[in-house]
């Protein structure tokens, strides 16, 4: 498969862009202060065929425990800063790449500009022989962005926006060692946006990825509708499919990525005219260190168990692991689930509609639902 021929960049052992293999990436799952468990992840996800794996990093004593596993693995590392930009500094001398979220660089420290914090960013990425990912997602945008796109505007206009500007940033801070993903769970908007921003920076290697995508064998289908296309255009050249199952199943997300590009290569390229999806669309997120309750993953089960009745309702559920994503990724969804440690959030679009435990949720959700059949 010849994809787009961007500027290379190198992260680890494995370079990104021109004409190398796309390469497949995926995440921990575990705490990451648990050091066995997630050198053991990075292991067995390394085996599987990852060439990047990706960690969270929230605290120092998350960045402490990064430098123990790093002595005790091989892979690639990657980490993504989300609110706490100023983790860099203490994660990067252990990783390969960090990811930053435009829209997440305006919560902590509101009264320094986000030009400030990327040009500090870049200087220790620079300083550790970092690769950089500028990582857009549609859930949570940059709110200055206005999306003046000539082609999109709304969501899509506004992420484009915000890749291309910090791209243009980076870019004349003299760095060149980064890529860009923009991400959505919806697949329509992950093929227009790569589309348009390959169209525009073809220089720029690209993640691609649908967050959200949710559990097997629906999150398969649906990040097949949206990467395939994109991948037989030569549009793409990392990815990750990301699926909402336990850490020990985590190697799932690279054998849906080997999938995919097998696909792609092949010209088998899913199309909804293949696959109709059932109308009731339930997104859920592929879980990560941050998620505060185990019972996230086995949560997301039952609701899609319980909720089957209403496959031919035209409804979004979400259903997200934590309150770093959760608050933000739910208002989107006609019904929003986000977990905490010890109770679960329930949402009908930005409305919180009240907290409830484990397990009582399901309930109250087909209570909720009532009104929608
Ligand atoms: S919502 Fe939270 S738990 Fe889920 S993947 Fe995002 S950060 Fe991790």
């Amino acid at each position: 498969m010849i994809q787009s021929k961007t500027r290379e960049i190198q992260v680890g052992t494995i370079i990104i862009g021109g004409v190398q293999p796309v390469v497949l990436q995926s995440m921990t799952a575990t705490k990451t202060t648990n050091i066995v468990a997630t050198a053991e992840t990075c292991r067995r996800l390394t085996d599987a065929g990852a060439g990047i794996v990706r960690v969270a990093v929230d605290t120092q004593q998350d960045a402490a425990a990064l430098r123990e596993i790093r002595k005790r693995t091989t892979a690639n590392l990657s980490v993504d800063l989300q609110e706490n930009y100023r983790l860099a500094e203490f994660v990067a001398p252990y990783v390969d790449k960090i990811r930053y979220n435009p829209g997440h660089l305006h919560h902590a420290e509101p009264e320094i500009s986000w030009q400030k914090k990327v040009e500090w960013i870049v200087e220790i990425a620079r300083k550790h022989d970092c690769a950089l990912r500028i990582g857009v997602n549609c859930g949570s945008l940059d709110l200055s962005n206005t999306g003046n796109d000539s082609q999109f505007n709304g969501t899509l206009g506004k992420a484009l926006e915000s890749a291309l500007q910090h791209a243009d940033f980076i870019d004349s801070l003299g760095f060149q060692r980064f890529c860009v993903s923009i991400k959505s769970s919806d697949p329509a908007t992950v093929i227009s946006a790569n589309r348009r921003f390959a169209s525009l920076r073809y220089d720029i290697p690209l993640h691609l990825g649908l967050t959200e995508a949710g559990m097997p064998p629906e999150g398969v289908m649906k990040s097949r509708l949206a990467l395939e296309p994109l991948l037989a255009e030569g549009i793409g050249n990392t990815l990750r499919v990301s699926l909402t199952v336990s850490n020990e199943r985590k190697q799932e997300e690279i054998e849906a990525g080997k999938l995919i590009l097998r696909n792609a290569q092949q010209g088998k390229i899913l199309t909804t005219a293949d696959w109709t999806p059932d109308r009731l669309n339930i997104i859920s997120c592929p879980s990560c260190a941050r998620v505060e309750n185990d019972r996230f993953v086995a949560l997301a089960q039952q609701v899609r168990e319980a909720t089957r009745f209403m496959k031919d309702i035209p409804l979004t559920v979400a259903v997200m692991g934590c309150r770093v994503n959760g608050p933000g990724e739910t208002d989107h969804a006609d019904i929003g689930l986000w977990c905490g440690a010890k109770s679960v959030n329930l949402k009908r679009g930005t409305c919180l509609l009240g907290t409830f435990s484990y397990d009582e949720i399901v309930q109250k959700l087909l209570r909720e639902l009532e009104q929608f059949q």
